[in-house]
């Protein structure tokens, strides 16, 4: 943890604040050993504090407040439910800046000055009651991170060749790109990599939360912390383990705390000046009326120091980290990774979803469906043209047209001259020849009616499948401005199957309050709006170029509110990076996509984006709560301090109650599950 950020370790409360210091690396997410020691000792410190106040509450009715019996029980009292307080407050104090405990160690001296220890020692005992309470929040957000880190093995088989008899165990962090390593039936996967030899089913479950075990075979990728379980895998390594997606994912859930959510952050500066001015208002008030001759020293003295417990944040400042806290540990046991506590927050604001169509609300492996030629040329050279030029792409549809050309045992010639356009399609020489594929817009420059093209492009994109076209591009010879002659040659259709869950989403979606769903994708608009039509999307933006897409969300936000967008490829990082909130889908999708989002969702399950929304929507609604209630027995107390002369018992007991009330209110966020009403 970097030096200037652990303002979040304020989250732990006060006596953290001491312990910062020692702050752990973001790597390292073991509590630091003055944590661990904290862990132990302010539970324990609390019960002694409870105990002490009990005992010197009878030694003083028994034997009077002067006897040594009632002097020492309170002493404990307040030197157990102070300790970490004072430590925390002292260590403010250095940095120049007054805080609540500062004021709570203030009030509970004050207490005692005026003959008032047992309410000094309730103070004490509930302030440190609260600070625990919150203390748990974040060990339960620990622990979640703590589960993922275990998925991590630290060793690794390392073999020189496939057939390599005496694999030699290396530790992971000595292994680097491209070596080989190899994984057995039952093993868990050590690092990234790529299958070079080897069929194995492997479970991804951990990483991405997918039930069923994905088969694996040479050329796939495969993740470090999923398990393979049949096969023998030999795997050429192709991240180093800190760059692993399971190493990225939990730096994200680690990073988490450090970005605090928007009101944490301005709840850490009001504080100061809050403190502040409680200190200087109770100096006042604990001055001016006696010395005016309004109230005697006596009551004038006991009045500010009630003012003081009632009017101290203690209700604002903890709860606040603590419900944002619960709803990070909430959402890291269900698969969804806030990248820090502002995420929360926005989420809970958002009004309008747009979701990226391919690989998001489509499954993202199309399949050539048909493929019609439109010139004499037979339908396998149309497929043999196609799967040439998409040798150079990278393109869901290439690897499907590619995997078509295949399973026809066609022979893929070779290509030249290779170019892309992003979002519209690829180029390239065949034998001498330049041809074109990709989406109708590539027809632009086409001259040749064609009613054949045009009745089938219609008939594919109205089924809800994609249509890439394939055309021949040559020099024309007659025509003096010398442009060239764009030629249909066929076009293949495709389909990507919509995903089972998209529909059960979009209507979880709006049940949990967000009205507005959008689809935005490159593929044309027929094609967009059947697919729609089936996910129950009512406005689709289609046609969109990458740098569309962010334009898309611009105009989204305006017409509806803030926005999240839903993405898992590169051509979303624009428009993730835009919107209000980014969610990456599946830690297997694309890297940039995962680094840009606000928030991750670990699996390709969608309906995670229901109880994503429900549970930030339910943060918000606690902040609020909490902060109103906070607010307003702050200021229901100060006027009963004035006006019935409200006893400084009941002022700590309506104070710090309120405190552990709304901590606990925080808290129930960790068990937070919306309830599915479908
Ligand atoms: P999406 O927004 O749905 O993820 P893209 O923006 O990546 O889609 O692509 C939009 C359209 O461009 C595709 O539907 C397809 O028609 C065309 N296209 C892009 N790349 C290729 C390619 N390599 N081969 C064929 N068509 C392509
Ligand atoms: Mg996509």
């Amino acid at each position: 943890m970097k030096p200037d950020a652990p303002q979040s370790e304020r989250t732990t409360a006060a006596a953290n604040k001491a312990a910062r210091p020692d702050a752990h690396a973001p790597s390292d997410l073991a509590p630091p050993p003055a944590a661990k020691f904290r862990v132990i000792s302010e539970p324990l410190l609390v019960g002694c504090t409870l105990v002490a106040m009990v005992a010197g509450a009878i030694f003083e009715r028994t034997s009077g407040l002067s006897a040594p019996g009632t002097l020492v029980a309170y002493g404990i009292a307040y030197g157990s439910g102070g300790y970490f307080g004072l430590r925390a407050g002292l260590a403010s104090l250095r940095e120049h800046k007054v805080d609540i405990d500062l004021l709570m160690i203030l009030a509970a001296i004050g207490a005692a000055a005026i003959g008032a220890p047992f309410e000094g020692s309730l103070l004490l005992f509930l302030f440190s009651l609260s600070n625990v309470l919150q203390e748990h929040a974040l060990d339960r957000t620990r622990s979640a991170i703590e589960a993922l880190k275990k998925l991590k093995p630290d060793q690794a088989l390392v073999v020189t060749n496939k057939d390599d008899a005496h694999p030699t165990l290396h530790r992971v962090e000595e292994i680097e790109v491209g070596t080989l390593i190899l994984v057995r039936p039952g093993d868990r996967i050590a690092l990234d990599g790529e299958v070079t030899s080897g069929f194995s089913g492997v479970d991804q479950s951990p990483i991405t939360g997918e039930s069923l075990p994905v088969e694996k075979k040479p050329g796939d990728e495969v993740l470090a912390g999923s398990i393979n379980q049949n096969g023998r895998l030999i795997i050429t390594v192709t991240r180093d383990v800190s760059e692993s997606t399971l190493a990225r994912v939990i730096t994200m859930v680690e990073e988490a705390r450090i970005n605090q959510a928007r009101t944490e952050r301005f709840l850490n500066t009001f504080e100061q000046y809050y403190a502040g001015g409680v200190i200087i208002a109770t100096i006042l008030l604990g001055t001016l009326p006696a010395l005016a001759g309004f109230w005697e020293w006596g009551v004038t003295l006991y009045r500010a120091i009630t003012f003081m417990v009632a009017a101290s944040p203690c209700a604002l400042i903890i709860s606040t980290p603590a419900s944002i806290l619960s709803a990070i540990g909430n959402g890291a046991r269900n698969g969804i990774l806030f990248k820090g506590g502002v995420h929360v927050e926005q989420a809970g604001l958002v009004r309008a979803i747009a979701f990226d169509k391919t690989g998001t609300l489509t499954e993202g492996k199309p399949q050539v469906t048909e493929i019609i030629p439109l010139a004499s040329i037979p339908e396998h050279e149309v497929l043999r043209i196609a799967a040439a030029l998409e040798q150079g792409s990278e393109h869901v549809i290439a690897n499907a047209i590619l995997a078509a050309a295949r399973e026809r045992s066609i022979e893929i010639p070779a290509m030249t001259d290779f170019d892309s356009t992003s979002g519209v399609g690829v180029q390239g020489s065949v034998a001498g020849v330049l041809y074109r594929i990709g989406s109708p817009r590539i027809l632009a420059d086409c001259t040749t009616d064609n009613s054949q093209l045009h009745t089938a492009l219609e008939r594919v994109e109205r089924s809800a499948q994609t249509a890439v076209i394939v055309v021949q591009i040559t020099n024309s010879r007659n025509s003096a401005a010398n442009e060239p002659v764009v030629r249909p040659v066929g076009i293949i259709a495709l389909r990507d199957r919509i995903r089972e869950d998209a529909k059960e989403t979009v209507s979880l979606l709006q049940s949990a309050g967000i009205r507005h769903v959008v689809m935005l994708t490159g593929d044309n608009e027929r094609t967009a709006q059947a697919i729609a039509a089936e996910a129950g999307i009512d406005h689709v933006f289609a046609e969109l170029l990458p740098e569309d897409k962010l334009e898309a969300i611009r105009q989204v936000e305006e017409q509806f509110g803030p926005t999240a967008m839903v993405g898992d490829g590169v051509n979303d990082a624009p428009a993730l990076a835009a919107a209000r909130i980014g969610i990456a889908m599946g830690a297997a999708g694309t890297d940039v996509a995962m680094e840009t989002a606000d928030i991750v969702l670990l699996t390709d399950d969608l309906r995670k984006l229901g109880h994503l929304f429900a549970l930030s929507r339910r943060t918000r609604k606690t902040l609020v709560v909490n902060l109103s209630l906070a607010m307003a027995l702050i200021a229901m107390m100060v006027i009963g301090i004035y006006t019935v002369d409200l006893p400084l018992p009941l002022a700590v007991l309506g104070h710090e109650g309120g405190t552990v009330l709304v901590s606990l209110n925080g808290l129930r966020l960790l068990r937070y599950r919306p309830h599915v009403t479908m």
